[in-house]
């Protein structure tokens, strides 16, 4: 059996907008297959795209288009749906949630690039967040008879690092850690006995989300915004009881604060949501190279999400772009992050709490872990 890995990477592409087809851009992603990309073809060299696929990184230095081939654990091409990557990618993520591991999803990519499609969708095409949350009731409900949910919410608005309670629109709030993790000082959770109720809860955060036009995006949303549902588990038959969370994380533009023209606040915003994002990257990064102390504190974004990556948490990074060469430098970037991303791999443990657990299970859980590491 494959090793379990704590982070998949997929990446996304969205079709051309209005302004990229008037505009009769070049194509500069190629999806392969399933899970690889051409970055930056070269049109009339059709052989290469299927040349060397598996190649990290092809070099053909006469060329001057870069012509990458990158793997990840899935490549979305235009024709995908939301539906599609619910089937695919978050339902299996509600199945674990229910076997005691934290998850999370989230959306990378610069502003327009589809994130907030991916997460919410549009009038007919429920996003990822709606498709995730009605299945995670369907299977509460089909558990019930035999173990008891407790269901709560919140959600989350890191803007100018400031930490905003989207469901009281109330802030900023503070961050403190304790022996749990890091807690949101006077957050309070709202009892959710419904996916009705769970997706009320979501519109009514949305309405209060922190939304600027800048010239790169007229609807985009300058602030990183984190949906999480926290579920605790009993066993009705034993009185185990384990605590899982359930992220979905909207991230704001990762574009470069340069590339919005704003000047005083929306300047500000641009450079905040730079140090989230950079703090993420360097976590994300020293994650990939195996390194033990990881710099969660650096910024308020990635103390949220410190159980959100690495460690005990199984996290579905969705990598956004478009394949108009009017975003190159965005989805080349967007690119390379994910491909960084790809690298972490960790031994997951579900969530149980201790207290209810015989001795046994302790010592047949460190004979595995201890075997877990003698094979690493
Ligand atoms: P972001 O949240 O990354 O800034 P959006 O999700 O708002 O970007 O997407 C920008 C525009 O592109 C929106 O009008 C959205 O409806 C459209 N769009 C994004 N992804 C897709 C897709 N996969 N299919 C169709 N339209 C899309
Ligand atoms: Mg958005």
């Amino acid at each position: 059996m494959p090793e379990p890995t704590n982070i998949k990477v997929i990446v996304r592409v969205r079709p051309y907008n209005q302004r990229e087809k008037e505009q009769n851009q070049r194509c500069i992603i190629k999806v392969m297959d399933g899970s690889s990309l051409l970055f930056d073809p070269d049109e009339e060299d059709d052989e290469f795209f299927y040349q060397g696929a598996k190649q990290q990184y092809r070099d053909i230095s006469k060329r001057t288009n870069k012509k990458l081939t990158m793997e990840f654990d899935r490549v979305y091409d235009t024709d995908h749906t939301n539906e599609n990557l619910f089937q695919e990618c978050t339902a299996p993520l509600v199945d674990a949630v229910l076997d005691g591991y934290n998850c999370s999803v989230f959306v990378y990519g610069a502003t327009g690039a589809g994130k907030t499609f991916t997460m919410l969708g549009c009038e007919n095409c429920p996003g990822l967040t709606f498709l995730t949350m009605r299945d995670l009731f369907e299977k509460i409900q089909s558990q019930n008879a035999t173990r008891k949910f407790d269901v709560g919410v919140s959600y989350l608005e890191v803007y100018n690092e400031q930490v905003m309670n989207l469901l009281t629109k109330t802030g900023p709030l503070k961050l403190r850690e304790d022996a749990n993790g890091v807690v949101v000082s006077g957050l309070v959770l709202k009892p959710i006995y419904s996916a009705e109720e769970l997706l009320h809860m979501l519109t009514i955060g949305n309405a209060n989300r922190t939304q600027h036009p800048t010239d790169a995006n007229a609807e985009s949303s300058r602030s990183h915004a984190i949906f999480q549902v926290h579920i605790r588990i009993t066993e009705l038959n034993t009185g185990t009881k384990r605590s899982v969370k359930l992220s979905m994380i909207d991230l704001a533009g990762s574009e470069r604060a340069a590339s919005t023209k704003g000047l005083g606040m929306r300047f500000k915003e641009g450079a905040s949501i730079n140090k989230s994002l950079l703090a993420l990257g360097n976590c994300i990064n020293k994650l990939a190279d195996g390194l033990k102390h990881i710099p969660y504190r650096d910024s308020n974004l990635t103390r949220i999400l410190k159980d959100s990556l690495g460690g005990n948490c199984r996290t579905l990074m969705i990598a956004n772009v478009s394949m108009s060469s009017l975003t190159y430098e965005d989805t080349y970037n967007t690119l390379k992050y994910a491909s960084r991303a790809k690298k972490i791999r960790s031994v997951l443990r579900q969530n149980v709490l201790k207290s209810n657990l015989p001795k046994e299970f302790y010592v047949k859980k460190v004979t595995e872990l201890m075997a877990e590491q003698e094979r690493l």
